[in-house]
């Protein structure tokens, strides 16, 4: 068993119900049906409320509402806005289409009515697959696990990802691979997630590069979305490390964008970790088809023309050493201790698009 070391874990599957396959969203009422409702709530970012108009218009005995305005990191004041549309309503149930922003949203309003959610996810991100909930409150993201914002059902439809644009494909499609790399070093990992990850890398490292070249491509999609499933569930089953830590410290503290963030620091961060983690390494090279983890992960960001630098998305250059301060705030499972000379010099090398180093710990 080379791929299982030690061989002691624990294991803990999260209740989840998947419908995946092309035009499967017009199955969204028999799955509402399924769990008891029939009027929901459907949430949306206002780019996508001609989508949540669509999926309303499927809802034909009574009329859904739709609430377009969720916004990246799950505002308060938003979800207080819709929070009362919900009270107001007889609604007795929550849609959210689109991207992590729409199922964060959802995810709010279930943590406080405790009603059903169905998730239509339209980026790779997996927010739908996970417990977690990161909401934003007074300028602060707070993070927590609980199995009250699982959404019940998941319906993958890859119609719905044909719209999203080349740029947002490759960088959301990162924002996965990064859940299933942190998976395989995770102190919770284990024999079933560790599969899932490496498959999960793999199916995207491999489909992402033909989302570039064909936005259109219905197979190419698919495949990113298999393998996003997987990401998320990695995301959803095990916990995270230093790059989730990293991304969410520089997303909050500078406002920059989720996927891009994720997409730059992917392959800094595991050059960070290779020399205390080489059992995960290999396991990602295998997945990427690679010599190692962290070239491989840094020639795909190039090939797919993500952001290359800190810089390219706003960071300031003085912020480097008050976001290695706030990595090194809380304490969390990690493969290399983190110290604060290491965390600067990584990303000074993040901030310039210098190449990822494999420093030793
Ligand atoms: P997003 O949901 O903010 O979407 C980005 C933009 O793309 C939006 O304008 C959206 O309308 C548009 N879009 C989405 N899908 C589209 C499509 N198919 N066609 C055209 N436009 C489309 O981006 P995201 O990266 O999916 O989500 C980021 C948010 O999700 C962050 O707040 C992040 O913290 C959260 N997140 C949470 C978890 C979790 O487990 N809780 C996991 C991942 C991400």
């Amino acid at each position: 068993m080379e791929d299982v070391s030690p061989m002691r874990f624990d294991y803990h599957a999260l209740p989840s119900r998947v419908l995946f396959g092309a035009g499967r969203r017009r199955e969204t009422p028999e799955v509402a049906r399924q769990l008891g409702c029939t009027r929901p709530l459907i949430v949306s970012t206002p780019e996508q409320k001609d989508l949540a108009g669509a999926i309303a218009s499927l809802f034909t005995g009574s009329p859904a509402q739709i609430f377009p305005e969720a916004a990246m990191h799950t505002p308060w004041d938003v979800t207080a806005r819709a929070l009362s549309l919900t009270q107001a309503s007889a609604v007795d149930s929550l849609i959210a289409v689109g991207g992590g922003s729409a199922i964060g949203l959802a995810k709010a309003l279930a943590l406080r009515t405790g009603l059903p959610q169905i998730a239509l996810p339209t980026t790779y991100a997996g927010s739908e697959v996970t417990p977690i909930i990161g909401e934003t409150q007074d300028g602060e993201k707070r993070t927590r696990r609980t199995l009250d914002v699982l959404p019940e059902a998941v319906i993958y439809d890859v119609e719905l990802t044909l719209t999203l644009p080349a740029r947002l494909s490759a960088t959301s499609g990162l924002n996965a691979m990064a859940h299933a790399v942190e998976a395989l070093y995770s102190v919770d990992a284990n024999p079933v997630t560790s599969i899932m990850a490496e498959q999960g890398i793999a199916a995207l490292a491999a489909a992402l590069p033909e989302i570039l070249a064909d936005p259109a491509s219905r197979d190419a999609r698919s495949r990113a979305q298999y393998g996003a499933w997987l990401c998320g569930t990695c995301l959803g089953s095990v916990g995270m490390a230093l790059h989730h830590k990293v991304c969410h410290v520089l997303g909050g503290t500078f406002d920059l964008p989720h996927a891009d963030t994720h997409a730059i620091m992917l392959a800094h961060v595991v050059a960070y970790q290779a020399g205390a983690a080489p059992h995960a390494m290999r396991r990602i090279a295998r997945a990427l088809g690679a010599d190692d983890a962290w070239t491989g992960l840094h020639a795909l960001a190039a090939r797919l023309q993500v952001p290359q630098s800190l810089a390219e998305i706003g960071m300031p250059h003085e912020g480097i050493g008050r976001a290695a301060e706030l990595v090194l705030q809380e304490t969390y499972a990690n493969p290399r201790t983190p110290d604060y000379e290491s965390i600067t010099l990584m990303l000074e090398r993040a901030w310039h698009g210098a190449a990822p180093q494999p420093d030793s710990p």
